[in-house]
């Protein structure tokens, strides 16, 4: 597939583990993560500066509040966490029981919620699950026996759920009830080959088709879920591709997480932008606002 897109890299740092893109429309700013590291970062287009919040544990996925602030899938469970105030306060933690575990991926649904999904921080037992915390603190498990829980997505009129276990290799999609956040009939939209690296981070535009970041992979694919169609591809100058989101004015500049995670001394002087944040500015297609935290 011929690639016409540009990309740009963000800032100068390189990232052990770049994850969980997400736009903030009301601050115009771009936040993700870095797991490895434990740290969240801001940062607003134009002004050529980020800032970071420690949170002092494996970090795997944050989202907007409503109120305010953030929700977050830290290795501990969930918490709030206010980035003027610097703190982080716990919510729940699902697997105090599993401290072989840690969270991964994770986003809010279309009414509210929290989804964020577990894996083993070693090897790949299928002992991860995707947990659903709802707006009142209290939570429950999606799906059960996930390798490496990670990206999700709704489709345009919410009645579908997309979901990745990054080790499957498979995209699926799942009858969703906004109402009651229920999830059933899970089907698998696309397979990755094991020659093209693994499915990873995920976003759907305004269209419903699905933006695929391809750990192992070196691009972002977008996907037709009702074909299986591979639509566009954007190639990056580096393997691990983790995730990706819209943001900018116009929902219409993709961001694009990676990561030096995986690679060998020799591979990350091959690919000296590892561990970037890029973005490929006013594409022909717009994405959706991300969904806030309603607790
Ligand atoms: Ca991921």
């Amino acid at each position: 597939m011929s690639n016409t897109h540009n990309w740009k890299t963000l800032v100068e740092h390189r990232h052990a583990l770049a994850e969980s893109p997400v736009w903030d429309t009301e601050r115009k700013r771009l936040l993700w993560v870095d797991i490895l590291t434990g740290e969240i970062y801001s940062y607003i287009p134009g002004e050529n500066k980020h800032n970071i919040f420690k949170t002092g544990q494996l970090t795997g996925a944050i989202a907007l509040r409503e109120n305010g602030g953030l929700v977050a899938a830290l290795e501990h469970g969930f918490y709030f966490i206010d980035l003027e105030n610097k703190s982080c306060t716990p919510v729940a933690d699902p697997e105090r029981h599993l401290p072989q575990n840690r969270f991964n991926d994770g986003k809010c649904d279309p009414a509210g919620r929290f989804w964020a999904g577990t894996m083993p921080k070693e090897g790949s037992e299928n002992s991860g699950k995707l947990y659903m915390l709802n707006t009142d603190g209290s939570f429950s498990v999606k799906i059960d026996r996930v390798g490496c829980s990670n990206g999700m997505g709704w489709s345009p009129d919410h009645r579908t759920f997309y979901y990745i276990d990054t080790l499957s290799r498979q995209i699926m999609a799942y009858a969703y009830c906004a109402g009651t956040g229920d999830i059933s009939g899970g089907r698998v939209v696309v397979e990755i080959l094991a020659s093209e690296g693994y499915p990873d981070g995920m976003c759907v535009d305004e269209q419903g088709m699905l933006w695929v970041a391809i750990w192992g992979g070196s691009k972002v694919c977008r996907f037709d879920p009702l074909s299986g169609n591979r639509l566009d591809q954007i190639d990056l100058p580096v393997s691990q591709v983790s995730s990706c989101c819209f943001g900018g004015q116009n929902l219409n500049d993709l961001y694009i997480t990676s990561a030096r995670q995986g690679l060998s001394d020799a591979k990350l002087q091959e690919q000296p932008l590892a561990g970037s944040i890029f973005v490929v500015s006013n594409l022909k297609y717009k994405g959706l606002s991300s969904f806030s935290y309603k607790g």
